[in-house]
Formats: structure tokens, sequence, C-alpha cells
């Protein structure tokens, strides 16, 4: 059986999937039903397309298309209901991407899977973060993934595939529960660009609106103007985590080929939507990049700018060289931002003990942190 990459139909547009009919012979209605059966009902396999003819399925099935989702190679529950899966393709590369169920929702942290998943409950609410590339280039110094390097970019039906599983495995009623994604998991979305896009068009088509998804970026500048314009264009995270070019040239080498200047300058002229604020992240470092003066800085950079600041308390790791600051610290940074008029808010920490948080993603079997 062929397999490549053209034979998946995950990830394909309802128009690629019409014309891949059509030179079957078959209507543009099976086009709409193929879309329809991808993203609305899930299916994970040809077979189970029983809006087809059986012949139908047959030849599609025998020239080699398919519907791959990534399997599941193992999860990890935290206590606060977090759930990381390590997805793993075909080509024996895998990537994680995090379940965060909000409020209430937590899951039963003792249970398989298969048994974790409640009875469909009215009104959830969850993110999804998920991965764009198998590992990452961009180096950060305080991420873990960085310590993977770049594997590969994940095609859109692997980008389309994390989701779809999820939404699968927590039995997610689109238009009931509230689902946000967050493109923040393993690599740089902008550097997979047309892929990452890609796979945000079908998520949209499934139903989870771009209003609801967040892209996050390390700075990759170049791509601002582009995305800016496009027609599905989820909201834009920047990943700052440093208050002066010095800085952020040690802990986020990007930054020695777009630096502060360029950054801010692009952020300055991004348009946003009525009511749409840009995200700055930042994680604090302790005694690095935490301190009041760096606030300040902090300050002056985002003047003027309609901004938002999640600070994040370094999540650590076994191989990170930094130290998580003093709540003290944290708190000082955030009311330094809070007084000059910047919304900042700490962002909690989600699955932490079983490496799920922000920066924590590097294809780790060890649990839980010792
Ligand atoms: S923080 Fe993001 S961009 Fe930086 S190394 Fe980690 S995954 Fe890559």
């Amino acid at each position: 059986m062929p397999t490549d990459i053209q034979f998946e139909l995950l990830g394909l547009s309802q128009q690629e999937l019409t014309s891949l009919l059509e030179a079957q012979g078959q209507p543009a209605f099976r086009g709409r039903q193929l879309h329809q059966a991808l993203y609305s009902q899930r299916l994970d396999s040809l077979s189970a397309l029983t809006t087809f003819p059986k012949s139908l399925r047959e030849r599609l099935i025998s020239d080699g298309y398919r519907i791959t989702y990534p399997k599941v190679e193992q999860h990890f529950v935290s206590q606060d209901g977090t759930i990381r899966y390590l997805l793993g393709f075909a080509d024996g590369q895998s990537v994680e991407t995090v379940w965060m169920p909000d409020g209430d929702g937590a899951e039963d942290s003792d249970s398989s899977i298969a048994e974790s998943v409640p009875a469909a409950a009215p009104n959830r609410r969850a993110t999804i973060c998920l991965s764009s590339q198998a590992g990452c280039a961009v180096s950060c110094q305080f991420c873990m993934t960085a310590l993977l390097g770049l594997q590969r970019n994940l095609t859109p039906g692997e980008i389309v595939g994390q989701v779809l599983l999820l939404l699968k495995e927590h039995q997610v009623q689109i238009g009931v529960d509230r689902i946000n994604l967050v493109f923040m998991g393993q690599g740089e979305p902008f550097l997979n660009y047309d892929n990452f896009l890609r796979a945000a068009c079908r998520l949209v088509e499934a139903g989870i609106p771009e209003s609801r998804m967040t892209v996050s970026t390390s700075g990759i500048v170049p791509r601002f103007a582009e995305f800016a314009a496009e027609p599905v264009r989820p909201r834009l995270a920047i990943s700052l985590n440093a208050s002066n070019d010095g800085l952020r040239d040690q802990i986020m080498p990007i930054n020695r080929k777009w630096n502060l200047e360029a950054l801010m300058d692009a952020a300055r002229v991004f348009p946003l939507r009525p009511r749409e604020r840009l995200t700055f992240e930042y994680v604090l470092l302790s005694g690095v990049n935490d301190t009041p003066e760096n606030a300040q800085e902090v300050v002056a950079l985002l003047r003027g700018l309609k901004a938002k600041v999640n600070l994040i308390a370094l999540n650590p790791g076994p191989e990170i060289g930094f130290q998580t600051p003093t709540p003290e610290a944290v708190s000082a940074f955030q009311q330094t931002l809070i007084a000059a008029g910047i919304p900042a808010y700490l962002r909690r920490p989600r699955g932490r003990d079983i490496y799920a948080a922000c920066g924590q993603l590097k294809r780790s079997t060890l649990v839980p942190l010792p």
C-alpha cells in the first residue's frame, strides 16, 4: 500500500476532496460528504464511511487513500486533571498534545484513557495545547522541547489529527462544550507556516472558531504581515521572555535574527479585531529576567500597545539551568505591569507534575517530578 502523503485525506479541504473524488468520476456532493465525515463526524477510517457506496469505499482503500490519526503511545494524568498525550506517527516520530480541562471538568486521574473519558456533560470547557513540529529549532534556553532539536515539520493532517483524536477521546460536542486551542506545544508554528495555517482552517471547519485559537510565536517577524492578512487568523501571542536585547539574545537566540525593535515594530502595526489584544508571554526566571528593572523595561516596551501579559513562573525541568522565582518576585513583577495599566495575568501551571506544563514538552516518560 502506498504510504505517500498524497494519499492522506486528513488535512484536505472540501475543494481538494471534491477534486480528488471528481477525478474518480464522482459527483461534487461526495466531496461534501467526505469533508463532513472527516471534520464533523471525526471518522478515523474509510471503512466507516457508510454514506459512500461500498464499491467506492473499497476502491479508495485499494488505491491507498486513508485517514490517519496519531496513535496514543502513552498518556500521563496530572493531579489537576491535565492529561499529556504522547502521540506517535507512522514514521516513528512523536509529539505531545495536552488536554487541560477547566473548572470542575477534571477527570479521574487513576483511570486508563478509555475509562477516564467522562460521560458527555454539557458546557464543559477545555483547552488543547497542540504541536506544530516534532521538536523545535528555536533553542529557547528555558524550554525542554529545544533539547530535542527540530525533528521534522508536522503535516496539516498530523496537526489536525491531534485535535480530532482528543475531541473523540473526550466525547466533545462542538457547539455545546467550549474548546480552546493553543498552538503552544512542540515547535514554532511560524516555521511550519503553511501546514499550521491549513490545519487552522480545517479546525475552523470542524467547528472551533478562530477566536478560540491562539498561536504563539517566538518572533518570526517576517510572517507577521502575512499572518495578519489571512482570512482565517487565530489570535496572536508573542513569546517575549526578556526585557532587553542583551538578555533576549542569551535566552532566546532567535532575537539575534529579529531583535526587540523589529519584533515590537511588527507588533505595533499588527491589526487587531475589536476587543482583541495581543498576548505577550513572559516566562519568569529567578534572578535572570524577574527584577523590578526588568518589569519597568517590559512596561516601556509595551507602552501604547493593546496588549496583555501572561506571566509564567518557570516550570522546572531536569536539564534546564534556571530556577523558578519566588511567589513574591512574581507578584512584584505582576504589580508593576498592572500599575502601569498593562493587564497582567499569572498563568496557573497545568500538569507540572507530569511534565505537561509550558516549556516542559520533551517527550519525557519521567513522571512525577523528583
Ligand atoms: S519555547 Fe517554543 S519556540 Fe522556544 S524552543 Fe520551546 S517550542 Fe521552540
